[in-house]
């Protein structure tokens, strides 16, 4: 199929204004491929730049995508025109410490995204470095695979929290990122529990196998810092971005428990110190992905070990329906994931 001229795409103004404009094809570098993009999932990163308006004007969001090779750069040769591929990340540099620890994620040198930061794949065509695509093997659908880089951020919390199977968990938060952290804890074992406000996503946690699905009300703190509630938690995930979910989920905590923080926001919680120091409480942050975070997601999702079909809204976006679908994401008024597929 000839390339066209122009492609549409879905470009950031201003706080919560998106307008679709037809711009022109990216241009490719060497090692470039350009991608049309079947499906593009909303982040919460995508969230905050636009709902919040910290977005640069004339940027076009969107890093969870799948596509087909359109066009190749001359030295782009680990594929051809066709292939069905995923967006990988940048890798680490490969010799720093974090590197050779395994925790590429924390690399200083890690190039941001793998698409260039300000033009995503909220469009129809999207530019990438063909270093960071990965091939979707054949039993696994783009539309599916579109999960893939959300749930290695989900598996990343998971891998260092440290749970175990026979333990249990308490997910603070189920929206995109909480309910993917629910399923892959639900895919390895581990019991679950949930809080969240919003009637729509408790059920949806309900559906995804939570054990109980709490109001944030329920999550009564001990009177004194050294108590423990009834039944406390090896670990707690908070995913909902407030300074609310971490004050309840630190005293939801059993001795020597681990609190990760998955959820992003701009409000500070007040850390009670003692509670920490008494329970010698682990407290750490997910930041991006395993080493194979990508290809375990890939093999996850390929398996059919997790229920993608309520982890992700029945109906996709357009591009001229992302910023609604963005603010009632904001609002709780959708309570799974929105994929966007710019071709219709
Ligand atoms: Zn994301
Ligand atoms: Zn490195």
């Amino acid at each position: 199929m000839p390339l066209p001229d122009s492609m549409r795409a879905a470009v950031y103004r201003e706080k919560c204004r998106i307008e679709v404009e037809e711009r022109p094809l990216p241009v490719l570098g060497a090692y470039d491929a350009l991608l049309r993009v079947s499906h593009c999932g909303v982040c919460g990163t995508d969230l905050h730049l636009v709902v919040e308006g910290w977005g640069k004007p004339g940027s076009i969001g969107g890093h969870e995508y799948t596509g087909e090779v359109a066009a190749l750069g001359e030295r782009a040769e680990a594929f051809s025109l066709g292939d069905r591929v995923v967006g990988a990340g940048a890798p680490g540099c490969g010799s720093c410490d974090y590197c050779r620890s395994h925790r590429p994620g924390l690399c200083a040198r890690r190039e941001e995204f793998g698409a260039e930061a300000f033009q995503g794949a909220f469009a129809e065509y999207v530019r990438v470095d063909s270093r960071h695509l990965l091939p979707v093997p054949d039993a696994l659908s783009l539309r599916d695979a579109a999960l893939t880089e959300p749930l290695a951020v989900a598996l990343h919390g998971v891998t260092l929290s440290g749970v175990r199977g026979a333990q249990r968990a308490l997910v603070v938060g189920a929206g995109p990122i909480g309910t993917l952290t629910l399923a892959a804890l639900r895919a390895r074992g581990v019991e679950v529990v949930v809080s969240e406000p919003h009637p729509l996503r408790r059920k949806l946690a309900e559906s995804l196998g939570a054990s109980a699905v709490l109001e944030p009300d329920a999550l009564v703190p001990p009177a004194m810092p050294f108590d423990l509630i009834d039944a406390p938690f090896d670990t707690v995930f908070e995913c909902s971005g407030t300074p609310e979910g971490f004050e309840a989920g630190l005293a939801q905590l059993r001795r020597a428990g681990t609190l990760v923080i998955v959820g992003t926001g701009m409000r500070h919680p007040r850390l009670d110190p003692n509670r920490v120091l008494l329970n010698e409480l682990v407290i750490t942050g997910a930041y991006n992905y395993d080493e194979n975070g990508f290809e375990d997601a890939i093999a996850l999702l390929a398996d059919g070990a997790l229920p993608v079909d309520r982890l992700v809204e029945p109906v996709d976006a357009a591009l001229e329906e992302l910023e609604g679908a963005m603010l009632d994401l904001f609002e709780g008024r959708i309570g799974a994931k929105v994929l966007v597929a710019p071709s219709t």
